[in-house]
Order: structure tokens, then sequence, then C-alpha cells
């Protein structure tokens, strides 16, 4: 099946295969040769690249990359070939599945969709990028694609215009390079970074990459010449050990020179020297240092024991730095092999320490010891079965919980996974949310309702005549809009509210009715309505028919006023006994504290009897009570005469209520009508109006039944008074 073009395309073919053979675990010849094809045949009429390469040689450079830099195994390398194929040819992503499967057409979609979305829009919040970055990848393998991908355009960025060149270098700079270094892929790192540089800073680049390249033969003699006494020492000391002078990167002394300003040659730390010990003891870390401060003076302050004192991260090594030959510093670091693979693998822990991410994703840092391994040890073979099923059940799910979005103006929205148009609407403004009518995600009309994914750029459509839609509350997540919504449909019920109450109160007047408080709520709780509100609601969705609610009013009402005028009875006692103040004690008004006795409770026309208490006053009783008689037995002494006021000159206390229609001067008619029949004496006059209901107490002298019988007859008579009642004492 499988036939090439030319020479030289079975040459890049063999190159990339023998690049797996090197790098990968194992890997599916027949795969790699297939996807090789496939790419060739798909861009072979595609327009050549800027540098004026065919279109193939990208996807093909990026497949080495992976094999090579970023080696993690053939599925990787697969799709690396196939990533610019949906993007720039006339295949889709079915013809991708459809020979490929699903994994691999996954990460062809993801690398398309990243590449979409970041290179799309101006970048204005990095770290937001980052995470849409990280959110839209559900396979760790589209990252690395995509840092392939990135590597190699960046190496080819010179043949592209001025201003590609710096927005792509930005870009570099800005998103790719934290994140490689958050990959723990130091090395991507390092060089996104020296090659964003050099587009973005070209002059200062390109000097220090002069004074570097000038000084290097010098600098690595040096290195030698530095390491050489210390290598002889250790070697005589029979160490096993590795000593290597690192190489720093161009961008990182650049950070340091702006940051100490100082000039590169005052970069003292451009010379690091690394001794790695093949011991498991820590002890001959500090014998080794012993070992170099002999050879070269310490400079004190800049010694770090971090073997002692581990960083937080685990990180475990000692740092000095000491005068070396000609008096230039050198930083050494002196570890063990144990310690410099931790020192390594934990490079996650230690970058978000240093970038003080807050959520930890344990997934990464696992992915990212189990990159390491591979990456480090790539011809063991053993394991690989283990490691190969990691990798595929390996799904990316950082951030996960979010979504990055973007406004038609290309600014970028964090929400929360779940959310639609409609909280992206509040997310804008409160105005946008409430005079939602639609909404575009990527051009297309959507329903209201739609999921949104990370990457999408949303337009909504409002329209002033719109106003929130209740339903929304049904499937909005983010909290703003819930708000929102929620606020509304409650201002609406406050105005419905509103309309119902001003019904219900016309209703009330037109038939004369006045509902206290009390009552009204009682209504409320009877017509099964959880709040006033709730009801008034009711009545303007026209749910509740306030007529029938009125009528029911009217008839509880006669019958409560029918019960309401047998009930005085009881307080009688207390309005009789208030009106007898004075009670008389051995034949005239006592001064003395006077009160009831509970046990017979008398009322006045009972006779009565006082018992001095002690501290208590004067105890009334009836004369027949019997537990007086009780008491009485021990101290006869205590017992004195007592009588009502007014008893003496032959009058009692009684008490009428009347009722009736409450009108202008009716109490006084009242009071009138009483006083002047035989000049009664009034006591107390109590009286109220509910509802236009005239309610009165009045407690008065009388003679003798017959002298009250004749005050109610003509209490009766008096226009409005539709009852009178004899007052009943408790006992009587
Ligand atoms: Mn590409």
């Amino acid at each position: 099946m499988s036939y090439l073009a030319d020479v030289k395309s079975v040459e890049k073919l063999n190159r990339l295969l023998d690049a797996c053979r090197t790098n990968l675990y194992a890997f599916d010849e027949d795969l790699i040769r297939r996807a090789f094809q496939f790419s060739w045949n798909a861009h072979v009429r595609g327009k050549p690249r800027a540098s004026g390469e065919p279109y193939f040689s990208h996807p093909y450079e990026v497949a080495l990359v992976v094999a090579k830099e970023i080696p993690l195994d053939d599925i990787s390398v697969a799709s690396a070939l196939l990533h610019d194929v949906v993007e720039d040819t006339g295949y889709d992503l079915k013809s991708i599945k459809a020979e490929f499967g699903n994994e691999i057409a996954e990460i062809v979609d993801g690398v398309t969709k990243i590449s979409g979305a970041v290179e799309s829009h101006e970048i204005t919040r990095a770290e937001n990028y980052r995470k849409m970055l990280l959110s839209m990848a559900k396979d760790v393998r589209v990252i690395l694609v995509k840092f392939a991908d990135r590597l190699h355009n960046m190496r080819t960025l010179a043949f592209l215009g001025s201003e590609k060149q710096q927005r792509i270098a930005r870009e570099t700079l800005e998103i790719y390079a934290p994140l490689a270094h958050r990959f723990g892929l130091a090395k991507v790192k390092w060089e996104f970074e020296d090659l964003a540089f050099k587009h973005l800073n070209t002059t200062d680049y390109e000097y220090i990459s002069r004074k570097l390249n000038a000084k290097r033969r010098a600098r690595e003699a040096y290195i030698r010449k530095f390491i050489q006494p210390i290598k002889k020492r250790l070697g005589e000391g029979e160490y096993e050990f590795e000593i290597t002078g690192r190489p720093k990167h161009i961008y990182s002394i650049y950070n340091k020179m702006v940051k100490r300003s100082k000039p590169i040659e005052e970069i003292y730390d451009l010379f690091a020297v690394r001794v790695i010990l093949d011991t498991a003891d820590k002890n001959e870390c500090f014998s080794v240092y012993g070992v170099v401060s002999e050879i070269y003076t310490p400079v004190p302050e800049r010694f770090k024991d971090y073997i002692s004192v581990p960083k937080q991260n685990g990180y475990q090594s000692i740092h000095t730095t000491v005068v070396g030959p000609e008096g230039k510093m050198v930083e050494v670091q002196i570890r063990t092999r144990q310690m410099n693979e931790i020192a390594e693998r934990g490079v996650a822990a230690h970058w978000k320490y240093k970038e003080e991410v807050k959520v930890p994703d344990r997934k990464l840092d696992e992915w990212i010891s189990w990159v390491r391994e591979i990456l480090e040890q790539p011809a063991v073979s053993s394991g690989e079965d283990a490691a190969k099923s990691f990798l595929e059940g390996f799904k990316l799910d950082l951030y996960q919980d979010e979504i990055y979005v973007f406004t038609p103006k290309g600014e970028l929205q964090v929400l929360p996974r779940g959310s639609t148009p409609v909280d992206f609407a509040f997310e804008i403004h409160s105005q946008v949310g409430t005079h939602c009518v639609g909404a575009k995600v990527n051009g297309r009309i959507v329903p209201l309702n739609t999921k949104l994914n990370s990457g999408d750029q949303i337009e909504i459509i409002t329209s002033s005549n719109q106003n929130v839609n209740p339903d929304w509350e049904k499937f909005v997540v983010s909290r703003k809009a819930k708000a929102h919504i929620r606020r509304w449909v409650n201002d609406e019920t406050r105005k419905k509210a509103a309309d119902g109450e001003e019904i219900w109160t016309k209703r009330l007047k037109k038939h004369k009715l006045t509902l206290p408080e009390d009552d009204f709520a009682k209504l409320v709780r009877e017509l099964k309505f959880e709040n006033p509100q709730k009801f008034f609601v009711a009545i303007a969705e026209e749910e509740v028919e306030p007529e029938r609610i009125i009528a029911r009013i009217t008839q509880q009402k006669s019958a409560k006023d029918t019960a309401e005028t047998a009930k005085p009875a009881h307080t009688f006692v207390e309005i009789a006994r208030k009106a007898s103040e004075g009670i008389v004690v051995d034949g005239s008004r006592s001064d003395w504290k006077v009160s009831y006795a509970k046990c017979c409770s008398p009322i006045p026309g009972d006779e009565i009897v006082g018992f001095v208490t002690t501290g208590e006053g004067i105890k009334v009783h009836r004369k027949s009570c019997s537990n007086l008689a009780r008491m009485a037995g021990a101290a006869r002494e205590r017992i004195i005469d007592a009588s009502w006021p007014g008893e003496s000159s032959g009058l009692f206390v009684a008490g009428v209520s009347v009722s009736g229609m409450d009108r202008p001067g009716i109490l006084t008619e009242l009071t009138h009508s009483i006083s002047n029949y035989q000049n009664t004496n009034i006591r107390s006059v109590s009286a109220e109006v509910r509802d236009a209901i005239f309610e009165s107490q009045i407690i008065i002298y009388v003679k003798d039944k017959e002298h009250l019988d004749h005050l109610i007859d003509k209490l009766k008579k008096i226009v409005g008074v539709t009852r009178v009642d004899r007052l009943q004492g408790q006992n009587a």
C-alpha cells in the first residue's frame, strides 16, 4: 500500500522510524508508516511553508521533535504527523478517525482547537490562557504535541513577517514556556524562552550570546581548570562521582542582569559546577564540601545546607559559592545521586512553590514524575506494558471545573463548567443578561441552554423587549446569573403582590370591612398560603377570588360576635374588684394592702372576711371558704370583719356590657343615660370600636336587681345599641 513519491520521502520516513526505535519503549511501525503516508498525501497539494519548504516538512519535523525530545509513545508521534491535517487540508476529523481510531482523532482535534483558541486572540491574561489550554486538553499528549509544534514553529520563526514573529514569540514566552516548566520539561522551557527572547529583544539577546560565544572556549577551559584539582582530590579519596559544569541559558542570564542591574561580567554564577556522588551516605556531601573549601575559599554568606534542612518540596543539596582561579565566583552544588533524582522529579512541586499555585494538581505531579522516568531512562524496556496502559488510562482533568471562553472582542472570561450563554451574558453585565434573547457560539445560533466549552467565542443577542425568563433558573450554573434571576423574580413577585394588595384593599373597603393584622395573618394561614405576599400574588394572578374570601370573613365575624359577648365574665371579677377598691375592714376603709384569696375567689356581693397574713397584708376570703375555716382554727385572732365598699349604704357593684353600631357621641349618650337614672354612680367605663362595632363595659353601683334591670332596659332603647347584657361573675 505504501508508495512514497520520491527517495527523499523514504529517507525521511526511515529517519523518523530510527528516532522511534532509539527513543520509544516499543512502537507500532506500521502505524507510523501509515500516519506518515496519510499526512504526506494530505499536505501534498497544500501551499508551502514560509521557509519555502513543502508544508509536509512541518508535521514531519514536529513528529521528529516528539520522537527525539519529548518521547512518549507511537500515538503521540502519529498524532504529530497528523496534527495539521484537519486545519490545513481537505480531510476532516472523520477521515482521521476512520483511518486511525478515536484516540489519535481526539488528540488531533485537541491540538487543532487549542491552536484556534490561542492563536486567534490577543493574550491579555496569560495565566488564564494557560488554564484554558489545560482545561481544553483532555489528553496530556495534546499538550506535548502542541509543545513540539510550537518548538518547530519557533525554530523556523525567522521566515515569518515581523508582526507575526512578535505575536508568536510573546505567546511562547507567556504561555508555552511556563507550561513546559510546569510539565517538568526544563529543556523545552529553556528553548522556548531563548527563542522567544531572541525575537522579542534581539539586541540584548545578541549582546549576551556574543559575549557567551566569545568567552565560551575560555569559559570551558576555566571550568576544566576549576574542576581539575577537585577531581584529583576526590579520586584520591575513592569517591564515586560525576562532576559537570552547567551551561546557563541566555534568557536566565538576562533576567539576572535585569534583576541585579549588573553587567554580564558580574553575573558570577555564569560559572556553576555540580558534583553528584554515587553514594547513599549523605555525610560524604559534607566531606566533599570540606575538600572544595580546602581548595577554594568559600564565600560564607553564600553557603546553603539544604541537606540538613531540605526545601519545602523535598529538594536536598549543598550550595556553596567559592572564589575560583583568577578571583572568579563559582557556584558549586553537591548532592547524592538520589538527591539529584528527587530534585529532578520534584520540579513540579518546586515550580508550584515558586509560582504560588493554589490548587494542587496531584494528577499532574503523578504524570510529570512518570514522564520524567521515561525521559531519563529511554532504553529500559521492562515495565513497558504497565507504563503504556497507565498512559492510555490517563486523562488530563485540570481546571475541569472551569471553562475559559471569549467575548466577541476576544476577551477571556472564566465561567464554571456547565455554563450556558445566559451565564455568560450575566457575567458580561446584568443588563446583557436581563435582555438576552439569543446567542451565537463560534458564529452559530444556539439555544440559550447550550453548554459552553473552553475556547468558545460567544456573542449575546439582546432585545429591550425581552426580560428575564424565570425558566432560566433551571439551567444556569453561575452564582451571578442565579442571583440576578432570583432578584428579578423577587422584584416581579413584589410588584404582583402590590397589585394584589391593592385589589384586596379595594374589595374590603367596598364591603366596609377592616381586618386587624392578627385576623389577616390567621386568614392567610387558614387559606394555606405561606405568607401574605403569596396570598396577594394569588389575587393578582386571579387564582383566588376576593369576594369568596370576604363572604367567608363576614360569616366568621358574626359567629365570633356572638361568642365574644359571653366572654367578659371572668374579666368582670377583676373589674368589679377594682371598682371595689378600699375594702372596709373593721368598720372603716383600710389602708391595708388587700388581696383576694385564690382558694375561694370572692367577688363583690359575696359575704367576706379578712385574714391577716404575715407580710401580704389582708387576704379577703368568702365567709364560706373551707380553706379559711381550716386556717382560722389555728389563729382565730387573725380573722377580721370585712365588707365591700358601698355595701354599708346598701349598694353593690354590677357590670353591663353594651354593644352596637358605632356612631359619634354614642358613649356620652350611654353614660348620661346611666347617671340620669336615679343618680346611678358609674365606677368605670371601657369601650372599644372594632370593624365599626361598638363594645363597652360599664361598672356601676346599683341598689338591687330591679334598679339594674331598669337601667338595662333604658340602655337598650338608645339608637344603635343592639345588645345589653349583665356581666356575670365567675362564681355567680
Ligand atoms: Mn503545526
